[in-house]
């Protein structure tokens, strides 16, 4: 079983060369994460790199899942491939993800690129090499315009190499926004049309009660492109678990990936307020400290097939052991 959507964050304490982001709602919402996972508030001004990371394998290790996949989280860039907003933007490097995928078996590397950056098909190249499983963008946060003609050749070197994209869809409130539109999967055509197996992550599904809703457009592009797949990642939220029944059935089942989102807390009251789970088993959730075998348990009582639960394998870019 594999977790295909799991972040790391850090302060940069370990040398990793982490940002987090400090100002305002997103202060308040690392301290609630921070809650969540039982950890000190001090750690964001502590050891927070080493604490993150000891935590999650102890997570892991201790729940059913056998790999989880950590992601990288790129700079924001503009379209003339200048970054922008650096000192206050979250930031993840992939060579940090490839350290720890090194030192823990149970750690898959997905990296990050930025396709204006003056390198990017250099650095996806050389994170292909290094055994990336994935590549992950948040368009509507990190200011990727996917539809932008120029950015072909980059979605073309990402089929060739088999890389496949987990792009985020729907609202998102745990990072600033650029540009919302981007939220949008319809904006994924054109690295799905240049042959690259896309994973819209939380399958457009929203975040806030205003957000525009995309689950029907999603479902709509399913139709339209075999290579396209969905992650059931972040639905235990308020708004988001209203979803996941309908992820059960029809072809969104053959096409889901688990993901959790972690450290986005998975909140089985959500589904136990909508009927989507009986008293008992909100009651065996809650018994449940691990958050990432919580949200697993969840979602199997909810009816989510086994398959998704094993299909990042035939998916991700995963070297034969
Ligand atoms: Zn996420």
């Amino acid at each position: 079983m594999i977790d295909s959507h799991v972040h790391i964050v850090g302060n940069g304490s370990s040398g990793s060369g982490c940002r987090i982001q400090h100002s305002g709602a997103h202060k308040l919402l690392a301290h609630y994460m921070l809650h969540q996972l039982g950890l000190p508030q001090s750690s964001l001004r502590g050891d927070l790199d080493n604490i993150f990371v000891n935590r999650l394998v102890h997570f892991v290790e201790s729940s059913e899942l056998e790999q989880v996949v950590i992601l990288a989280h790129e700079k924001v860039y503009d379209e003339s491939g200048r970054v922008i907003d650096e000192e206050k933007s979250l930031y993840v490097p992939n060579d940090y993800i490839f350290r720890l995928a090194e030192k823990h078996n149970c750690f898959l590397p997905a990296v990050s690129i930025h396709p204006a950056r003056a390198d990017a098909i250099d650095e996806l190249e050389r994170c292909a090499e290094k055994g990336a499983v994935l590549m992950k963008c948040l368009p509507n946060c990190q200011n990727i315009n996917c539809s932008d003609p120029r950015y072909k050749p980059f979605w073309s070197k990402m089929a060739e190499l088999k890389l496949p994209l987990l792009a985020h869809t729907g609202g998102e409130h745990t990072v600033k926004q650029y540009n919302a539109k981007y939220a949008d999967p319809r904006t994924l055509r054109s690295p799905l049309e240049c042959g690259v197996t896309v994973i819209a992550a939380h399958c457009g599904t929203k975040s806030g009660v205003v957000d525009p809703e995309y689950f029907d457009v999603f479902c709509d592009l399913l139709q339209e492109h075999p290579n396209l797949y969905g992650d059931i990642s972040g639905l235990q939220l308020p708004v988001r678990s209203a979803y996941l029944p309908r992820c059960t059935e029809g072809l969104v089942a053959e096409r889901i990936l688990h993901g959790s989102d972690f450290p986005v807390p998975s909140q089985p009251i959500w589904s136990w307020l909508r009927g989507h789970i009986s008293a008992k088993t909100f009651a065996e959730a809650r018994s449940i400290k691990n958050p990432l075998q919580r949200d697993v348990f969840v979602k199997r009582a909810i009816g989510i097939p086994d398959d998704a639960f094993t299909r990042a394998k035939q998916i991700l870019r995963i070297p034969e052991q």
